[in-house]
């Protein structure tokens, strides 16, 4: 089994000459022991750094025969990067893992292990959170959570660390989305999956290229690229604030009619502030559900994958078609 270790690469210089030289020892293990084929590598993708990962990497490629790199022409972004990386891979099953080894390498073996017993993704997952902040830990699973909420479907506490087999990145390949949040994306393609537990150590060298800011667009981009349901929270809004609103008219009418309390213009000011602000955000929640549509239909996400045929032989085939043609005659 030919095996492509996909690796997104930002501004990594600190850290990559020991990546390299781990990742190389992995496979040179994996392949002695006959897991994976010779032909198997790591394919190290450059991000558009500034700094020497680029030169690091064709060093690398120059030296050893299991390095491979591809460059791409700007920085855009881990997903990116890494979608090019899978799309570019030539393995037959593809392992993401990031840069700076946060993600314990040992979990590698049994993802193939289980790539080999039928399953076509293999999700990494964090053990604990324990090697991250308190506010780190209490965001990222509260997002999860809020995620789940919204009906997108997520892995918990499963970053890009995954195997992926040759026919679940050729269907990764039909989504041809621009706002890419792969961890979305992979559960919507079916087929067999499973998980891999592991510990996530803390960053080696260099520092973290997510920011905070990088962080919430990503999780921003996680909610508005598979959830309409903020969509339908105007519409919820509109119509709760409407009937309100309709309260309130009585209410001011029963007032004017009935009672000395009302002040001269009271009731013809209050009543259509009410009114109108239901109204409208009502009508921006239906634009707001129209508007899910065509954002839905904008995504030209392929409909299905095939996982399976049953297919008979060629004289049980012709025995078929002769009987539904009889059919088909009656
Ligand atoms: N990365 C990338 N492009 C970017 C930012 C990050 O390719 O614009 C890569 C980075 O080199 C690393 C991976 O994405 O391999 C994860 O980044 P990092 O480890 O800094 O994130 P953290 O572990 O702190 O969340
Ligand atoms: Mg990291």
């Amino acid at each position: 089994m030919i095996l492509s270790l996909v690796v997104p690469c930002y501004n990594e210089e600190a850290v990559l000459p020991v990546t390299i030289r781990r990742l190389i020892a992995l496979l040179e293990n994996l392949i002695k022991s006959g897991l994976l084929s010779e032909n198997s590598h790591v394919l190290l993708v450059d991000d558009g750094s500034r700094d020497s990962t680029w030169k690091i990497i064709q060093a690398a490629s120059v030296e050893s025969s299991l390095i491979n790199g591809i460059k791409l022409s700007r920085n855009r972004g881990h997903q990116n990067a890494l979608l090019a990386g899978l799309l570019d891979a030539k393995g037959e099953a593809v392992i993401s893992v990031d840069a700076d080894l946060q993600d314990d390498l040992g979990a590698i073996e049994k993802m193939i292990l289980l790539y080999k017993k039928g399953d076509d993704i293999v999700y990494g997952v964090r053990k604990n959170r324990e090697t991250d902040t308190f506010f780190k830990r209490l965001t990222a699973e509260g997002y999860y959570k809020l995620l789940g909420r919204f009906g997108v479907e997520v892995v918990f506490n499963h970053a890009d660390y995954r195997l992926m087999s040759r026919r679940t990145i050729e269907a990764l390949r039909g989504f041809s989305e621009v706002n890419l949040f792969l961890r979305g994306i992979l559960p919507q393609l079916g087929f067999r999956t499973s998980v891999v537990y592991y510990d996530r150590a803390e960053r080696f060298a260099g520092e973290s290229k997510y920011p905070l800011g990088k962080m919430m667009a990503l999780a921003w981009q996680g909610v508005t690229s598979f959830s309409t349901f903020p969509l339908r929270v105007i519409t919820i809004l509109g119509l709760l604030i409407s009937l309100g609103s309709l309260g309130i008219t009585l209410w001011a009418i029963y007032i004017r009619l009935f009672s000395e309390l009302a002040v001269p213009g009271w009731t013809s000011t209050v009543v259509p502030i009410y009114l109108l602000g239901g109204i409208q955000l009502l009508c921006i929640g239906i634009i707001g559900e129209y508007l899910a549509k065509i954002y839905l239909e904008t995504k030209r996400r392929p409909h299905f994958f095939i996982e399976e045929r049953a297919q008979s032989s060629a004289t049980a085939r012709s025995i078929l078609t002769e009987n539904s043609r009889k059919v088909g005659g009656e």
